[in-house]
C-alpha cells in the first residue's frame, strides 16, 4: 500500500449521494443520534440522494430489538423516512466473513492469541514509561498456517488488522484537512472470529457495499476514521467523504449532562414537544442558516424558525459548525410554543388527543384550545391550563374578593351578574357586563366574575372563558360563587 493511494481524493463529484444513519440498538433513540439522522436525511433530501438506516447490532450482548423498535419509531415520528429496507449487521455476517477471510489470505490481518492479562501488562508497562499504549504486534510473527490451525483447534483468539505505518489525511467537509499518524494506532482488532466482526470493520464493509457517498456522523467518531480509511485501502474500497458533526454541549460548554443527552426522543414527545419543534431545535444544534435581509427594514437577520420543507431548501452541510453546539432547553421551549402557534387548530386538537383525559368532550377541547393556544409551551401544558374548563377547581371564597371590597359588595355584584346571565340569553352579554363594570368599578365586577368562572388566581379573561363554557355553565359557576360567599 503506497502512501499515495492513501491520500487519493474522496468520492468523485457526480457519484450518487447515499448517506446512512447507523445506530447501535443498545438504548432508546437519543437526541444526538436523532440529530445525526436529521442531518443525513436533510442532506439526502436536498440532493435527491438516498437515506439509509443500518442497525449496528453486532454487539449481541448489548443489542436489544426493543431499542431498534424505539429508534425506528423515533425516526418515523420525526418523519425521517428511509429509502431502502432497514439493514441489520447481524444479518450480514457472511459478507463480513468474506472480507475478513480476504484480509487474512492477503496477510493484511492475522490471528492474535495474546491473553487479556498479557495485553494489560504490556499496556501498563508502556504507560509507566510514558508511552501511549499500543499493541506490540507480537502475533504478526506466527505463520498464517500455524495460526489458522491453532484457531481451528479452538485456542482463544481474535483477529487484528495490520495497521501500516503511514500518515493518513482526509478532508472533512466541516473541519477541513485532518491528518493522523497511524504509527500511534497499533494493530486494531477487527473481529472476534471470522463471523464476529467489530464495529470499525463492519462499518467499512457496509459503507462500501451500500455505496455510501458521505459519512455524516458525530465528532466522537473522528478517531475511528483513519482506521477505517486504512481498511478501505487494504480492501481496495473507494473512500466516502466525511463530515463530523460537533458535540452537543450544555450552556456552560461542559459536556452535555446525561439528563438531557440521555433523555430519549420518546420522552420529549411524551412531554409534549412537537416533532416540528424537535427538528427545528436539532438542526440548530450545529448548523446555521445563511443570514437573510428583511425587505421592509433592511435589517440582516438569521432565521430561526424552520419547517421541514423550508429546511430542505436552506440546508447546506458546509454551514455546519466545528465548535460544540450548545443545548438550550429554553430555546426548545420557545421553538415549541412558536410551532404550536402556527399549527392550525384542528391539527393541534389532533396532536393534543394523546394528552387529554378521555372524558373531555371534543367540542369543548376545540373551543378551549383557541383560548389557551398562545399560552402553551408544551402540549402537556394544556391539561393544566385548560383543566378548569372541564372541572371547576375547588377554591376559597376569599379569592372572589377584589382588593378592599367587602364580601357583601362582591356578593351584590355577583347577584347582578347572575340576573344578567339569566335575562340576556340572546344578547351580547359582554356589552351588558361591561356597562355594569363601568358603573360599579371594573375590578369589583370582572375579578369575581373571572374567579367564579375559572376558580383560579390566574386564567384567561372572563369573556374568553364564557365563550368556551357557554351561558348555562357560566351561570352555574356564578351560582356556586354566590353560595361560597353566603356561607
Ligand atoms: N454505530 C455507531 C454509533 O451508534 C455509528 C457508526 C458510524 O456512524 O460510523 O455511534
Amino acid at each position: 500500500m503506497s502512501s499515495d493511494s492513501i491520500s487519493k481524493p474522496a468520492a468523485p463529484i457526480g457519484r450518487r449521494i447515499r448517506v446512512r444513519i447507523a445506530p447501535s440498538p443498545t438504548g432508546p433513540l437519543h437526541l444526538g443520534t436523532a440529530r445525526t439522522a436529521l442531518f443525513n436525511w436533510l442532506f439526502a433530501r436536498k440532493h435527491g440522494g438516498a437515506f439509509i438506516v443500518r442497525i449496528e447490532d453486532t454487539d449481541l450482548e448489548r443489542s436489544d430489538p426493543k431499542y431498534e423498535k424505539d429508534i425506528l419509531e423515533g425516526f418515523k415520528w420525526l418523519g425521517l423516512d428511509w429509502d431502502e429496507e432497514v439493514y441489520r449487521q447481524s444479518e450480514r455476517l457472511a459478507l463480513y466473513e468474506k472480507y475478513i477471510t480476504e484480509l487474512l489470505d492477503k496477510k493484511l490481518a492475522y490471528y492474535c492469541f495474546c491473553s487479556k492479562e498479557q495485553l494489560e501488562e504490556e499496556r501498563q508497562a508502556l504507560l509507566a514509561q510514558g508511552y501511549p499504549p499500543k499493541y506490540s504486534g507480537r502475533c504478526r510473527q506466527i505463520s498464517a498456517d500455524e495460526a489458522a490451525k491453532r484457531a481451528r483447534k479452538g485456542e482463544a483468539s481474535i483477529i487484528r488488522f495490520k495497521v501500516p505505518e503511514t500518515k493518513i489525511t482526509f478532508t472533512d467537509i466541516i473541519r477541513g484537512k485532518i491528518t493522523f499518524d497511524s504509527s500511534l494506532i497499533g494493530d486494531t482488532v477487527i473481529a472476534k472470529n471470522t463471523r464476529a466482526p467489530l464495529y470499525n470493520f463492519a462499518v467499512v464493509v457496509d459503507d462500501y457495499e451500500m455505496k455510501i457517498s458521505h459519512v455524516i456522523r458525530g465528532e466522537d467518531h473522528i478517531a475511528n476514521t483513519p482506521k477505517q480509511i486504512l481498511m478501505q485501502e487494504a480492501l481496495g474500497f473507494e473512500r466516502p467523504q466525511y463530515a463530523h458533526l460537533p458535540l452537543i454541549l450544555s450552556p456552560d460548554r461542559s459536556k452535555l449532562s446525561k439528563r438531557y443527552l440521555e433523555t430519549s426522543l420518546s420522552d420529549y414527545r411524551k412531554e409534549g414537544y412537537l416533532l416540528e419543534a424537535m427538528i427545528n431545535f436539532m438542526v440548530l444544534l450545529g448548523w446555521h442558516p445563511a443570514p437573510e435581509k428583511d425587505e421592509a427594514t433592511g435589517r440582516i437577520f438569521e432565521p430561526e424558525i424552520f419547517s421541514k420543507n423550508g429546511l430542505i431548501k436552506s440546508f447546506d452541510l458546509k454551514r455546519a459548525q466545528k465548535q460544540g453546539a450548545i443545548f438550550n432547553i429554553e430555546k426548545l421551549e420557545w421553538l415549541n410554543s412558536q410551532h404550536i402557534k402556527s399549527l392550525d387548530n384542528s391539527e393541534l386538537a389532533k396532536r393534543l388527543e394523546e394528552f387529554l383525559p378521555r372524558d373531555w368532550p371534543k367540542e369543548k377541547v376545540a373551543a378551549a384550545l383557541v383560548v389557551e393556544k398562545e399560552r402553551m409551551k408544551k402540549l402537556s401544558d394544556f391539561v393544566e391550563l385548560a383543566g378548569f374548563f372541564f372541572k371547576l377547581p375547588d377554591y376559597e371564597a376569599q379569592l372572589l374578593i377584589w382588593k378592599e371590597m367587602s364580601a357583601a359588595q362582591i356578593l351584590e355584584n355577583l347577584e347582578e351578574l347572575k340576573s344578567i346571565f339569566r335575562a340576556y340569553e340572546a344578547l351580547n352579554i359582554e356589552d351588558v357586563i361591561m356597562k355594569l363594570a363601568d358603573s360599579r368599578g371594573r375590578g369589583g365586577v370582572l375579578w369575581p366574575l373571572r374567579v367564579a368562572l375559572s376558580g383560579k388566581q390566574a386564567s384567561p379573561g372572563p369573556f374568553d372563558i364564557i365563550k368556551v363554557l357557554g351561558r348555562e355553565e357560566a351561570l352555574e359557576r356564578i351560582k356556586i360563587a354566590i353560595k361560597k360567599l353566603e356561607s
